[in-house]
């Protein structure tokens, strides 16, 4: 799947830099963007900034995993690529910083 069929299926997609969107979360009652998507090296990166495991993001959209590379770089031994990071205490989301350095 490309990442413009991904956000394809998120609300209130946002660009927010190179190859960097964000959106509602679906993995949880989201008010305002927390889920930041990136396109890199051809898969896409979920972070929820809630806390969202992975599996949770892409249940509602009734996706997996394997989704999300893009299409011809499925099985070139690339496992282990995704990451999803959690911030280290939900309650204060970390702040995203954007420098033009
Ligand atoms: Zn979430």
């Amino acid at each position: 799947m490309k990442v413009t069929d991904f956000l394809a299926r998120l609300e209130r997609v946002k660009p927010a830099g190179a190859n960097q969107w964000t959106a509602l979360c679906p993995g949880h009652d989201d008010q305002h963007p927390s889920l930041s998507i990136t396109e890199a090296d051809g898969k896409i990166l979920l972070k929820c900034f809630a806390g969202c495991d992975l599996v949770d993001i892409l249940k509602p959209l009734r996706l997996e995993q394997k989704d999300l590379f893009f299409d011809g770089h499925q099985g070139k031994g690339m496992g282990g690529i995704l990451t999803l990071v959690k911030p280290v205490n939900v309650s204060t989301p970390p702040q995203i910083v954007f420098r033009n350095s």
